[in-house]
């Protein structure tokens, strides 16, 4: 130990011609090191007709130009969304008509009467006859249809995998071995390639139709299952399931699950998922028909205008207030009366 120390503090070792002498060994050793770490593959050496060797912005022009837009995978996206996004949906859903506050019977009359003339053939098109009667279009872009898509993809991770052995009900794949399709009903079964079926449900009173997104069988106890991505924002201040979320619920709830009438579920479970942090948060709903009673009323004047050949009368009072512009008809309602009188106007509009 002495002689080690000795070595340290002998000034003789610290002289210029010493350090210089130990400073050129060090730099040896650095080149060697060098030498052996070069990376084998260069940045930039599949694009060696574009001169990346300066600076960064350059760089990432030629990763967003090159090739990627050459083969316009985006607008390949956009198209294919757009063809989707108008494909018909007729009928009563739950998930729409929870969102109509208030719900109004007059629009879905106008509704009607386009999917009727679209059904028998009189338009080629739901776009033509929306053209036709002054209806706007569904107003969801490409880039919100998305975010849908991203909720369904969502939906499947949840009733395929994470919730697999609580969610009952139907499930079907394709065998591979035996080449033929099977279908199980009860629990997830053993085996891969199976895929949870989303149950319909119906309202036969209201003519209402649409899927819930699973069974769930817990402590023997039947819940309907809701899945909901919300942002972070917003899911951090969820303290209840929302308003509309509720109406969707209590119409699931007091309707008929379609091959599983013997089931009566005691509620639905929210599953809100927060879109930044995958976290979730659950909540329970349980029966309860008062928050859909104007629902109920809005179907009955519906059904009743439709029997009497008459227009239901407007819920909005001015044609620019907030109800109005988020409907479709908006146009068309302000141009017509109610009544025997408006469904006159509506039938000679078509005529002409
Ligand atoms: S504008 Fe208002 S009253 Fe007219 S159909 Fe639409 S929601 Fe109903």
């Amino acid at each position: 130990m002495k002689n080690i120390l000795k070595e340290l503090y002998n000034p003789e070792n610290y002289t210029k011609s010493a350090v210089a002498k130990e400073d050129a060994a060090l730099n040896e050793q650095k080149t060697e090191v060098k030498k052996e770490e070069e990376p084998k593959y260069k940045k930039g050496t599949f694009f060696s007709n574009i001169d990346l060797s300066n600076k960064e912005i350059k760089q990432s022009k030629a990763y967003e130009e090159y090739p990627v837009k050459s083969l316009g995978i985006i607008s390949i996206i956009d198209k294919h969304i757009e063809q989707k996004k108008n494909e018909p949906r007729f009928g009563f859903h739950p998930s729409s008509i929870s969102l109509e506050d208030p719900f109004c019977a007059r629009y879905h009359a106008f509704r009607h009467t386009r999917d009727a003339l679209f059904q028998s053939g009189i338009f080629d098109s739901i776009e033509e006859a929306n053209q036709v009667l002054s209806i706007r279009g569904r107003s969801i872009d490409v880039g919100l249809q998305r975010v849908f898509d991203t909720g369904h993809a969502l939906h499947s991770m949840y009733q395929n995998d994470y919730l697999s052995s609580v969610l009952w009900g139907k499930w079907e794949r394709f065998n591979k071995e035996t080449q033929l399709p099977e279908e199980h009903i009860g629990h997830k079964p053993e085996g891969r390639g199976w895929e949870y079926i989303e149950p319909t449900i119906k309202n036969t009173q209201y003519e209402i139709t649409g899927h819930t997104d699973g069974i769930l069988r817990i402590n023997d106890e039947w819940y309907l299952l809701e899945i909901k991505s919300a942002n972070d924002a917003s899911w951090s201040f969820m303290h209840a399931p929302r308003e509309a979320h509720q109406k969707q619920a209590q119409l699931y709830l007091h309707s008929t699950l379609i091959g599983f009438e013997h089931i009566e579920p005691k509620g639905v479970v929210f599953l809100y998922v927060n879109k930044n942090t995958s976290k979730e948060k659950e909540f329970l709903v349980i029966k309860d028909s008062k928050m859909i009673e104007p629902i109920y009323a809005g179907l009955r004047l519906f059904y009743d205008c439709l029997d009497k050949q008459e227009l239901p009368s407007k819920v909005c009072l001015k044609k620019k207030c907030t109800r109005a512009n988020d409907c479709p008809a908006q146009e068309l309602c302000f141009m017509l009366d109610a009544g025997v009188v408006g469904a006159k106007q509506l039938q000679q509009m078509i005529m002409k």
